[in-house]
């Protein structure tokens, strides 16, 4: 094997359908985690391969300044779906390149240079997402990165108010942290967020690549907080798989947005891939069925563990589970004796990110495996 940066798992997984996963020997394993909440339909939605499948057949490429109406039909979709006020589009191909455009953006129209960011907030990790990116780890090796980056602490609306100055060209924060831990946003700090860059002329960035696309119970986490920033950023979700990041903002960003572009920018095949998913999202109401079974998951959580973890948080369908002893072993003791793969996030967390589409029975399923395993630790 030739391949050094990721730490492989032991289990070759050979074909997917819905919420469920199979090995090279035929197991079965239900997928609590969406490959990091990138099937938000489950595996193989048959709506997202059909429109696949069609656009490959007409024209799998194209450069990117022709019009494609399957491009335009995703701009669109995005543009009225998104918060009122926001309605302009980039298309690019991951979430630290949506962040990367966000950044350059808010400093072209700004014409400032500082970010705000939060402690234990995670944005990608090319130059300018990783500067915003809160942990050393990932940090220094790379070093130095752009400049002008402060972090405050998450949900300290005091400290927030005041990094945002006149200098600020914009402020970074994801409406729940998720590779950080599962961490809401208190609805005051957003707000706080909100009145704090309008003040300054500063631009707004929420990372919605974890919470969009229905996972927090409704399409978007901005629409839950009654906060409208002047940019969203998305991507793992957004093509049910297939790789699309954007970045949506509003018109005075998207008029002074600078110079920047990226040559698959909105391809058409990958285009058909993310109208299929907002579509089928947006059409078959998943938002609220991910915030009706995510808030069964959790309050039987609670009721079942309540004693026997440290706490349970999170929205809809994006639950964070923080146990006593560790998330490694309950992780591999989920996948190997009870065939369900999950997530972790930080040391302590079990992450569930599942496809929204699960049922009453693998809300059980899990609720009975956590038990079988976390009982017995006591
Ligand atoms: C995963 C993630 C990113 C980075 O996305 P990539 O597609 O891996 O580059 C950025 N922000 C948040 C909140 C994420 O969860």
């Amino acid at each position: 094997m030739s391949g050094f940066v990721f730490n492989e798992k032991p289990i070759q997984i050979e074909r997917g359908e819905g919420a469920y996963l199979y090995d090279d020997s035929g197991n079965e394993y239900l997928d609590m985690g969406a490959s990091y909440a990138c099937v938000p339909l489950g595996h193989n939605h048959p709506a997202v391969d059909t429109a696949v499948r069609e656009q490959f057949d007409d024209l799998t490429y194209v450069q990117a300044s022709y019009p494609v109406q399957s491009r335009t039909d995703l701009y669109e979709l995005l543009a009225e779906t998104a918060p009122e006020g926001i309605d302009k589009v980039w298309l690019c191909n991951s979430g630290t390149e949506a962040n990367e455009a966000a950044l350059k953006f808010a400093r072209s129209a700004t014409e400032s240079s500082k970010i705000v960011a939060t402690m234990q907030g995670f944005h990608g990790r090319t130059m300018g997402s990783l500067a915003t990116t809160w942990k050393n780890k990932y940090k220094k090796p790379y070093e130095p990165l752009i400049g002008d980056v402060e972090f405050v602490p998450y949900n300290d609306d005091d400290a927030l108010a005041e990094a945002v100055d006149d200098e600020t060209a914009a402020v970074i924060v994801e409406p729940i942290q998720g590779e950080g831990g599962i961490n809401p946003a208190e609805t005051s700090f957003l707000e706080t967020a909100r009145e704090a860059t309008t003040k300054s002329d500063a631009a707004l960035i929420f990372d919605e690549v974890q919470t969009g696309m229905g996972r927090t119970g409704s399409l978007w986490a901005a629409d839950d907080s009654g906060v409208v920033p002047d940019m969203i950023t998305s991507a793992k979700g957004l093509g049910n798989g297939l790789p699309i990041g954007a970045t949506l903002c509003r018109d005075w960003i998207a008029e002074n947005y600078g110079s920047h572009a990226s040559t698959f920018s909105g391809g058409p095949v990958i285009s058909a891939a993310a109208e299929a998913t907002v579509s089928t999202i947006v059409d078959e109401g998943v938002p609220a069925h991910a915030d009706e079974i995510g808030g069964d998951l959790r309050e039987e959580i609670e009721a079942e563990l309540g004693d026997t973890v440290r706490d349970v948080r999170g929205e809809g369908l994006m639950i964070g589970i923080e146990v006593k002893r560790g998330s490694n072993r309950l992780l591999k003791q989920l996948a190997l004796n009870h065939g369900i793969l999950a997530l972790p996030a930080g040391r302590s967390v079990l992450r569930l990110l599942p496809p929204l589409t699960i049922e009453r029975e693998h809300v059980d399923e899990v609720v009975d495996a956590l038990v079988d395993i976390l009982g017995e630790d006591g």
